[in-house]
């Protein structure tokens, strides 16, 4: 037969049967059947098991402590789990306790804290798709933003897929029946919700919205037009209303924004560029992040993430940017006057949200107090500088004089003592009348108390006799026993020790009764009085949140002078047009990590009206041709980001989009071979790929075989000349691609220059025009540390496969007219070769270098 308090259990676990459902159990937070199995293999935990009902029937059961609440549920949160906390609310004693679910905690919802990391954002997202768009809203409730944005069905998926690498989310919502629809989300851990499709009805989602802002249309929010995404935005508001009412309050507004007003990066592009994490530390370690994060408060570390995946397209813009870049970058002073001031920052953007939901402790509302304290002294540093975009920064902060002096008003700091030498109060004498009466009611027993203890030992004439206080027995006179038989008549014996007795008198009663209750009445009243201030303080919340992401702002255009200057970075020249010109570029994450080798620069040359569409690099593994290939795109977006890029000087034709195919990232998860995911890649370039783009491309064709690799190869590259006209890198080890050159005329061939000698081949890492001989990968194999057999024997057979006929060069004589090469005139009228030199020397006459031809027999 099942117990009441199992029934109890199992109704209640009915209602949440998708959370892991924390029961408790007097100091015990208890989780049963298989929450229990699950709870006991994510924390480590013992899994016991307990009998209820009296035949025998065992229920496993695993429990944590109250106290170590946060920790554990932190955990399973950040899993990917969600966590319902039952607590008991009714009496104990009385039969089974009442228990309700107070708290359901999952990873989008959290706003505790010490459960977020600071430097991040922590999104959730709900995720509408339609037939003309699929609506896309984001939401942190640790800072209040809110923002939507939809893509047209064309742009799905790949627009979809790059926002949701952005952002991260750790939470999404669905509406049920489409969870099974595949997202990719970078974190595996990621929360799907399902919901009721009630919360994604567009009629109702739209009237949810208008209620929430106290608005009659959507107008202002600018996308009242667009069904999908508020039904996104409204599926967001009914979730957070069922988990935690409270969150609504920090949602005061709603962005819209496009993807199309930023430089396009689809999701394998941000994560091949490693912008925010490496890909073989799968951490910040390696990531351009990790550069060029210099930032000192949180708020502006999480801005920075979203300025390195949101390059501009607009060059006034970036010009304000690049400016006040630049007035930093050329004061130390300035710089180090900054720094000093924003180091004395906390997160205000974090802490004003929690003010906003009346759950900021009293440090943190005085941490918001002394940063509001901070922002004159700012402002007046930011209004001393020339460049725009730091005036206008100063003009968005507010010192909130109202929210300081009402602080300052109505609490102590802790342990800040009042008149009196308490340390113990928490709002200011002055502030609130009744309470300072209560306190001054109490003030005449607390004197007499603190007197007591020298009257009675006068009266007594016990040198030794003590007042004191304990929570159980309240306060009492003590009297060691060998003076027992000086205590007077009136006092009554409470309680017994080993070497005392402690006694209490009718005035101490009363006296002590006077302080106790008004000690309730007081903390009660401090409650409110302290409730009443947040709230206060949060009706200013809109200017609280301006001026943390000013002070962000300022925060991430310092780091970007600080890098700049440690670096040695300079300010890009931006345009339109289609040109690239970097000066001794450099690739900003391996330099960093070059420790004690020096990095080489190398010089890039694209116009893609003009001159060079398509730069042809070949060269063996690891002469340095990925980093070569990536150093370019990171300086562009690096540009358009407003930031400072690691060369002598820059100068580049604003990028739509920079696409990548770098790699080989198979999708085993998804059943696709490398080859597939590759073509996938190439597809997605070919299909959205614009004049203004920049595409890099690593080894196309690769998953294949050599005939079906290198004729593919080549279809893309003739298409990118022909068709799209975009700036592209091509790194390749298919030389054979080289003879290209002779047929596309914006089609140059360039290669890493490698010195070769006795003791083997040297990587120079520098770029040159012309095109690799030979692919070096036998070499690169023994430096691998390949057994020596396994060398021995592939160069023999690599020498065996040289002997094969090679390619023919022939080449009639006045076809090398205008290429400077020596002697024509004396050539006969036709020549041929047929060697490994041919492939070469096609190249070379083709970059327009100098070939001796009489050194060649005719
Ligand atoms: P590839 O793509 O040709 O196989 P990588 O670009 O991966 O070669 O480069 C291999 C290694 O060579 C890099 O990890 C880096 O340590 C070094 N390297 C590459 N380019 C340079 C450079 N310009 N200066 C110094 N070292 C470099």
């Amino acid at each position: 037969m099942t117990t009441p308090a199992r029934k109890q259990y199992l109704r209640i676990k009915s209602q949440f049967p998708d959370a892991i459902l924390m029961y408790q159990v007097g100091d015990f937070y208890e989780t049963f059947d298989e929450d229990a199995r699950i709870a006991a293999r994510e924390l480590q935990i013992v899994l016991t098991s307990r009998q209820y009902g009296g035949d025998g029937e065992r229920v496993p059961l695993a429990g944590i402590p109250l106290h170590a609440l946060d920790n554990y549920v932190g955990k399973l949160v950040h899993r990917g789990y969600k966590v319902a906390i039952c607590e008991q609310v009714g009496e104990i004693g009385k039969g089974v306790v009442d228990r309700e679910v107070t708290r359901i905690l999952t990873a989008g919802t959290l706003s505790e804290p010490n459960l977020l990391p600071a430097r991040q954002n922590n999104y959730m997202v709900a995720i509408a798709p339609g037939r003309a768009h699929t609506g896309l809203a984001v939401v942190d409730v640790s800072t209040g933003e809110f923002q939507v944005t939809w893509f047209e069905t064309a742009e799905m998926p790949v627009a979809l897929d790059a926002e949701l690498q952005r952002l991260d989310p750790v939470e999404c919502l669905l509406a049920e029946g489409h969870e099974k629809q595949s997202y990719h989300f970078p974190t595996k851990t990621v929360t799907i919700t399902a919901c009721p499709p009630s919360f994604f009805q567009p009629e109702a989602a739209r009237e949810r919205l208008c209620k929430l802002f106290g608005v009659q249309t959507l107008e202002a929010y600018g996308c009242a037009h667009i069904s999908q995404a508020v039904a996104a935005a409204g599926a967001i508001v009914a979730y957070l209303e069922k988990m935690n009412g409270n969150l609504l309050s920090l949602l005061t507004g709603l962005r819209s924004y496009r993807t199309t007003s930023y430089m396009a990066l689809d999701a394998h592009t941000q994560r091949n560029l490693e912008l925010l994490q490496g890909t073989r530390s799968g951490t910040l370690h390696g990531s351009l992040l990790s550069v060029l994060d210099r930032t000192i408060t949180a708020m502006g570390a999480r801005q920075l993430r979203k300025v390195i995946t949101q390059p501009l397209l607009d060059l006034s813009l970036l010009s304000d940017r690049l400016s006040s870049v630049e007035e930093l970058f050329e004061s130390p002073a300035l710089r180090s006057r900054f720094t000093m001031c924003l180091q004395a920052f906390s997160d205000m953007e974090r802490i004003a949200g929690r003010v906003r939901q009346g759950t900021a402790v009293r440090n943190e509302v005085f941490g918001l107090r002394d940063n509001l304290a901070l922002i004159p002294q700012l402002r007046s540093q930011l209004l001393g500088c020339n460049a725009t975009l730091l005036q206008q920064l100063a003009e968005e902060m507010d010192e909130c004089e109202d929210v300081v002096s009402l602080i300052d008003r109505a609490l102590m700091r802790s342990g800040e003592e009042d008149e009196d030498g308490d340390d113990g109060r928490l709002i200011r004498p002055g502030y609130h009348a009744e309470l300072d009466e209560l306190f001054a009611s109490i003030k005449d027993s607390r004197r007499w108390m603190v007197t007591l203890e020298m009257r009675e030992r006068e009266r007594t004439g016990i040198k030794s006799l003590k007042v004191g206080f304990n929570k159980v027995f309240g306060y009492y006179i003590e009297v060691t026993k060998a003076n027992l038989k000086l205590v007077p008549e009136d006092y009554m014996r409470k309680q017994t020790l080993v070497n005392a007795e402690r006694f209490i008198t009718p005035e101490l009663k009363e006296h002590e009764a006077r302080i106790l209750t008004a000690f309730e009445r007081i903390e009660e009243m401090e409650r409110s009085i302290y409730a009443d201030v947040l709230r206060q303080i949060s009706v200013q919340y809109n200017r609280l949140i301006e001026t943390a992401r000013a002070v962000a702002w300022v925060d991430v255009l310092l780091s970007f002078a600080v890098v700049a200057a440690h670096q040695g970075y300079v300010r890009p020249v931006l345009e339109q047009g289609h040109g690239l010109e970097i000066v001794e570029g450099r690739h900003p994450v391996v330099e960093a990590t070059l420790d004690g080798d020096v990095f080489i620069p190398n010089d890039t040359e694209l116009d893609a009206d003009n001159a060079t569409r398509i730069l042809l690099l070949t060269g063996p593994n690891m002469a340095g041709k990925s980093t070569y290939l990536r150093q370019v795109a990171l300086i562009t977006l690096m540009a358009q980001i407003g930031c400072f890029v690691p060369a002598r000087s820059a100068r580049l034709g604003l990028v739509d989009r920079i696409f990548t195919r770098v790699g080989a990232e198979d999708d085993i998860a998804a059943g696709k071979s490398t080859f597939m995911v590759e073509m996938e890649e190439t597809a997605t370039i070919l299909h959205h790929a614009t004049q203004h783009s920049l595409i890099i491309l690593d080894e196309i064709g690769r998953g294949t075989s050599t005939y079906d690799g290198l004729a593919i190869a080549r279809a893309v590259v003739e298409h990118l000349h022909d068709v799209t006209q975009a700036r592209t890198l091509f790194a390749t080890h298919y030389h054979e691609l080289s003879a290209l050159a002779d047929e596309l005329p914006y089609l140059k061939v360039y290669t890493m220059a490698i010195s070769e000698d006795a003791n083997g081949i040297v990587f120079l890492h520098r770029v040159r025009p012309g095109s690799a001989g030979r692919s070096y990968g036998v070499y690169v194999a023994r430096l691998a540390g390949m057994p020596l057999s396994i060398i021995r024997r592939a160069e023999e057979v690599l020498g065996h496969l040289e002997q094969r006929p090679s390619p023919v060069l022939s080449l009639d004589a006045p076809s090398t007219n205008g290429r400077r090469v020596k002697q024509v005139a004396e050539a006969p009228s036709r020549y041929e070769w047929q060697s490994e030199e041919a492939r070469e020397l096609a190249t070379r006459l083709e970059q327009g270098e100098d070939v001796d031809l009489d050194l060649l027999d005719v």
